[in-house]
């Protein structure tokens, strides 16, 4: 089982608030993690709230980058939950990482690694603005979970070949206009950041999934 559930994004489901950033949690059968905080922490527990989640009920935190929209619930969740592991890229600022090993475990990321059973990180990808994904092995193939995708989509998916099958992806894509690279996808969840949904959606028009704050989905 790999079950997925927006807290956070852009545009929201009703009953939820959109709100410019991403955040995402991540179950497994035994275990879950979160991706990214959205920038209001508190829209970010509020969602928690509302879906029944507990935010003691997950110890890692995986955050792609360090943009505002990314990392802006951080403080928040760190307050409410003091036993977080949380995941970095390597070239998160020095001093950012000093404060958050004040209240929690910190681990840097730089090459590609396993987070929990199926869940590996791309590592950190990127050049001008670094960034790590998440590949989720579904079983049948891996979905990609992206921040806003700034490395670009031929670097992250080229990484996530090497743990098999592409057959997803989720998150933000930013301005990427590497449309040819989802062909053949079976997922195409292009949220938070992404200014062409509405291309991405003519061209795609079975796999395209419109993602909002609130959205829960199985990954098979
Ligand atoms: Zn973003
Ligand atoms: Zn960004």
């Amino acid at each position: 089982m790999l079950k997925l559930t927006i807290l956070y994004d852009n545009e929201a489901e009703p009953g939820f608030k959109g709100s410019w950033g991403f955040s995402a949690l991540l179950e497994t059968e035994k275990d879950s993690l979160l991706f990214d905080t959205g920038w209001d922490g508190g829209l970010l527990l509020k969602h928690m709230e509302k879906l029944g989640i507990s935010p003691l009920s997950f110890k890692k935190l995986v955050l792609s980058h360090q943009h505002w929209d990314h990392v802006g619930g951080l403080p928040d969740l760190l307050r409410v939950n003091p036993n977080l592991t949380v995941y970095l890229p390597e070239s998160f600022s020095k001093n950012m990482k000093v404060e958050i090993q004040k209240r929690a475990k910190l681990v840097e990321i730089s090459r590609p690694c396993k987070i929990l059973p199926g869940i590996y990180s791309s590592g950190e990808l990127g050049t001008k603005i670094k960034e790590q994904s998440l590949f989720l092995n579904s079983g049948k193939g891996i979905y990609v979970l992206t921040g806003c995708a700034h490395p670009g989509l031929s670097a992250i998916l080229d990484a996530a070949k090497n743990f098999g099958k592409v057959r997803g992806l989720i998150g933000g894509l930013h301005s990427s206009t590497e449309f040819e690279k989802l062909k053949g996808l079976k997922l195409v969840a292009a949220g938070h950041c992404s200014t062409h949904k509405a291309e991405i959606q003519k061209r795609f028009p079975s796999s395209f999934l419109n993602i909002g704050a609130g959205l829960q989905i199985e990954l098979e």
